[in-house]
């Protein structure tokens, strides 16, 4: 017997162990043709039998039985009473009929006996010689009758079938319910486990339980279905599954899962949240996900974003000229696509698409995409699509593009080319807009090479994207206003393919000046093929997850999720922008949202490339270092001392934010006042010290960093008021919460002592004051203003508490997802300012940002008395009044949870952060970037919640709580110049410097 690395299998019952499938298939024919006859006498509805592949398969299978009838009924438009489970097989209700279906099933058991399937009891022999653990997992409320009548009960050691779960309340698949309470009846961790299952809602069910291996019997010819659902792999039947298989995949297979980011259907209404999920990048640019084929419409968007390439333009909006500066898309290098026959261009949306597969390869940043079509005259195409953006040459990308007729022969054109002929059109509330921000300026071909130089309307930058296909000399090019194209028009036989490969170089005159167009032609004449480049940016991929990575064991899904943010991240920002003068987007590189804008969201994402790569870290504070001067004209604008960054930051550092803004609720327009939260200021200030504090960087303190935050602290000095009360105010502000722009009725904006502003100004004053060995500010720091209530709930603003409590279970059951309550309640005429409801974490951030021990000091330094547990008491009052309309919200309550002890709030909110742009959560904000503070922020998570790392003062300290069933980490940091690897698992974590560097 050898060492299995997989520890149990729990089986589904019907159609995989017994032959029940078939029995239960007739048990719901005579069940429904005996009831749609009889419907269709006292209705308008003609007899339509009930069919195995038009309703049983569909509608009916591995489903419990209440929702099997539930779910063909609706199909038919049939409309019945539930009833109630004790409901007699002659009434006409949900129930009634689901129990008839028990009956006739029972006559047919005992008349006609259960089959089993010989190959499913010959892998329950083995698996028991093996000593693996084995259960049963199923909807079947008639079990233990079916396992008796097969003589099989003694190899299951634990049984979860209907009965249990009616009992214990347990959900029916597709939820993973009764997969998880064998697997924990068995002692076993999901991702030891393996699941086998033949129904789609089955398989769905294990992908969604995270378990070890899910593996389809696909014996009702449903390989494909069972594939595209989460099945890791299909068998035919399970004689063709050996024990070896399982090993290997335990051995080979699930380690690599954990660096794929893969999906399997083509969905056109989630294709732009896609095209964002699917980027590529290297920091410098990052290119969408959008297939080849397609140019801007409803359903794709390709785009190319460069670092700090922005263009201003002036648009009229409701009798007001609006000028914006935006993240400008360069031209499309994707484009490439073909049609057969002189036929019309491929379309996704008109021809049928039979097998997609999409896969990011996380550690070499390579797209690949196969997928098989047919046109509307029957013709099948295989086509297989890869890309990379080189993460060697941050100027490099490359594309290759296979076709295969298979089901014909003829002639095929193929198209491919670089269309600089576009304008930004990435969001739907930017529309009004004028987007059209690039002008052509040349084309030039030459051999096998092409060239499309653009330039931007109104910061004149350069764009120079030049492409050639190595090996396969176009046969006729064209250019025209921005967009060149190169043809061949080739004829393939049946299986025969069409390989083209396209290398891709990118330019600006922002680095390159005056040769960027000639910098580009250079550099696309040195190409060579794609494997050689697309290897050799694996490799520089590679050096970067050495550093990078945090390794996960016991849950699959938080591991790749925990890579894919990693990945976005460094598509985003990675230490190719040390030589750049740019910051790192709200929303990536990845989509025009917030207009490619730099926020306060730095606060969320610097810590983990302190950590990782600190000299990338320092790009992200010189970047806001350069801009200074513009931050202290903004002050003296205002009438204030010091410097005042931008509520949003673009190529110059002057203010970015919007004046008006659009509803899509009620869309309305509305004045914009976010631009008051000066709190970004503070996080500047913060993110220097962090920096400092994490690297150690003394040179950069002294040339750049006090500078900084002695300008930031002297505009808010000049900004506090000293009141009659002897304490200092601050008014005209808001905090993180951008629900709350003014105080109830007030006709000026803005809201006085935000408790985080507030209480940052004196971490500030006091850091400066440690910092330089002086005590010049304590007078001002003991004088701010706060309010707080008797039990020690710090007030979000002043007159918080005097604010509406809002029915939030009401508006739950209203709209569902209440994430954009504001937006809500504008469109219902009602107004945030007047609730207490937050958008996201705004109080509870001072505890985000310092230890307990230290907010406690400031309050009391500021003469403030707060009774014990105070935290939690706060933690608690306000999550109650947040709605997470930003993703950065669950970070900090996540962090917060876990740190007075609340692990299954913390648990909860952190896989919801994990989600949020993999699942779209917020209904679509996906498709216009990602969310990089979310990202960065659960990778801080991580390491600080869960490994508990806490890098105090000079000193390494860990203090490690993992989720129950992870089982192990690792992963590499560096602190203050020197490189560490820890290793957790079992509470205990083992450090390591590296000596290499
Ligand atoms: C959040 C801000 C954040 C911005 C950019 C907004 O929705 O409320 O806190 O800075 O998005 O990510």
């Amino acid at each position: 017997m050898h060492k299995h690395l997989f520890k149990a299998v729990i089986f589904d019952l019907d159609g995989v162990i017994t032959q029940t499938a078939k029995i239960h298939s007739s048990a719901w024919k005579r069940m429904f043709d005996e009831f749609l006859q009889d419907y269709s006498q006292n209705h308008p509805i003609p007899f339509r039998p009930f069919s195995h592949e038009e309703d049983y398969l569909p509608f009916v299978d591995g489903k419990p039985r209440y929702k099997g009838v539930a779910s063909f009924l609706e199909s038919r438009s049939i409309k019945l009473p539930y009833g109630t489970p004790e409901d007699t097989d002659d009434m006409h209700t949900v129930c009634g009929l689901g129990n008839k279906k028990n009956t006739r099933f029972n006559e047919i058991v005992t008349t006609r006996g259960v089959d089993v399937f010989p190959s499913s009891v010959a892998l329950l022999k083995r698996l028991k010689k093996e000593n693996i653990h084995i259960a049963v997992a199923t909807s079947s409320k008639n079990c233990d009758a079916i396992l008796k009548a097969t003589g099989l009960q003694s190899y299951f050691e634990v049984q979860v079938d209907g009965a249990y779960s009616a009992t214990h309340g347990l959900k029916g698949k597709p939820d993973a319910d009764i997969f998880t309470t064998a697997a924990d009846q068995l002692g076993v961790p999901y991702d030891q486990a393996v699941v086998v299952e033949d129904a789609v809602s089955g398989v769905m069910a294990g992908k969604k339980g995270n378990f070890g291996l899910v593996i389809g019997v696909a014996r009702e010819n449903n390989a494909l279905e069972l594939e595209m659902n989460g099945a890791d792999l299909v068998v035919e039947d399970l004689e063709a599954l050996t024990l070896d298989m399982i090993d290997r995949w335990f051995e080979e297979d699930l380690p690599e899962d954990g660096w794929q980011f893969l999906n399997k259907t083509y969905q056109p209404l989630k294709e732009k949240s896609k095209e964002t999920l699917f980027t590529t990048g290297n920091g410098y640019f990052a290119t969408r996900g959008c297939m080849e084929e397609c140019e801007a419409c409803d359903f794709h968007y390709p785009g190319t974003y460069v670092a700090r390439l922005y263009n201003r333009i002036t648009s009229r909006i409701a009798d007001k000229e609006i000028e914006n500066e935006d993240f400008v898309n360069v031209p499309n290098w994707l484009s490439t696509t073909f049609k057969i026959n002189n036929g019309p261009w491929f379309n996704p949306e008109t021809w049928k698409i039979n097998y997609f597969r999409r896969n990011l390869e996380l550690a070499s940043g390579e797209l690949t995409r196969d997928m098989l079509v047919t046109d509307p005259e029957g013709r099948t195409l295989l086509i297989e699509a890869a890309r990379f953006v080189s993460m060697k040459n941050k100027h490099l990308a490359g594309l290759m593009y296979c076709i295969t007729p298979m089901n014909f022969e003829g002639r095929i054109t193929l198209k491919s080319g670089i269309n600089g002929d576009i304008i930004n059109s990435g969001v739907e509330r930017y529309r009004d807009l004028n987007q059209r921000h690039l002008q052509p300026d040349r084309e030039q071909i030459d051999g096998d090479a092409m060239l499309v130089q653009v330039k931007t309307t109104q910061s004149k930058i350069g764009i120079a994207v030049a492409a050639r296909f190595p090996g396969n000399m176009p046969h006729r090019t064209e250019s025209r206003n921005g967009q060149t194209y190169a043809y061949w028009d080739i004829y393939l036989q049946q299986d025969e393919t069409f390989k083209l490969e396209k290398m891709v170089s990118l330019y600006t005159s922002l680095e390159n000046n005056n040769d960027f167009a000639a910098a580009a032609m250079h550099t696309i004449k040195e190409t060579e093929s794609y494997y050689r480049h697309a290897a050799e940016s694996l490799t520089a991929w590679s050096e970067i997850w050495e550093m990078a990575d945090i390794r996960l064991e016991g849950d699959r899904e938080a591991q790749r999720l925990i890579r894919l943010h990693i990945y976005h991240l460094l598509c985003a920002f990675s230490p190719h922008n040390q030589s750049l003068d740019a910051s790192i987007t709200a929303r990536g590189l990845h989509g025009e949202a917030y207009r490619g804008h730099i926020f306060w969201d730095e606060l969320f994402i610097l810590p983990w490339y302190c950590k990782t790569f600190p000299e990338a870290a320092k790009a992200m504070l010189m970047y806001r270092y350069n801009r200074l001067d513009k931050a202290r004209a903004y002050a003296a604008s205002k009438g204030l001392k010091g410097a005042m960054y931008p509520w949003q930051s673009g190529s110059d550092g002057r203010e970015e934010t919007q004046t008006v803004h659009l509803n899509p609720v009620s869309g309305k327009w509305g004045e914009d006042f976010s631009a008051l939260q000066r709190h970004v200021s503070l996080a500047i200030a913060y993110n220097i010290y962090t920096y400092y504090h994490l690297t150690g960087d003394k040179e950069f303190m002294d040339k750049y960093g006090l500078e900084m935050l002695e300008e930031i602290a002297r505009f808010w000095i000049s900004k506090a008021e000293l009141k009659n009360n002897g304490r200092y105010s601050i008014e005209e502000v808001m905090g993180p919460d951008e629900f709350h722009e003014k105080n109830p009725g007030s006709e000026k904006a803005g809201l006085k002592d935000n408790a985080y502003t507030n209480l940052m100004v004196a971490w500030l004053l006091r850091t400066i004051d440690e910092l330089t060995g002086t005590t010049h500010k304590p007078s001002i720091i003991s004088a701010l203003n706060l309010v707080l209530s008797d039990d020690g709930i710090l007030s979000q603003f002043d007159g918080y508490f005097n604010l509406k409590e809002l029915d939030w279970e009401d508006y739950r059951k209203k709209y569902g997802d209440i994430h954009r309550m504001d937006r809500i309640l504008k469109s219902e005429g009602l107004n945030p300012d007047d609730y207490k409801v937050a958008k996201q974490a705004d109080t509870l951030m001072i505890f985000y940002n310092l230890n307990n021990e230290t907010v406690t000091a400031l309050l009391q330094e500021m003469g403030y008395q707060v009774p014990s547990g105070y935290i939690a008491d706060n933690l608690d009052y306000y999550l109650q009044r947040t709605s997470h309309g930003s993703t950065l919200s669950r970070v900090v309550h996540a962090y917060l949870a876990r740190v007075i002890g609340q692990d299954d709030l913390s648990w909860e909110l952190f896989q919801e952060a994990l989600q949020s742009d993999a699942n779209d959560i917020q209904g679509g904000t996906t498709a216009e970037g990602i969310h990089a503070g979310v990202m960065a922020g659960t990778l801080e998570i991580v390491q600080k919640a869960f490994a508990g790392l806490d890098l105090r003062g000079n000193t390494i300290i860990f203090n490690p709580k993992m989720p129950k069933h992870w089982r192990r980490m690792t992963f590499r940091f560096r602190f203050r110049g020197e490189r560490f690897e820890a290793d957790i698992q079992n509470g205990k974590t083992s450090l390591t410097k590296l000596y290499s560097n």
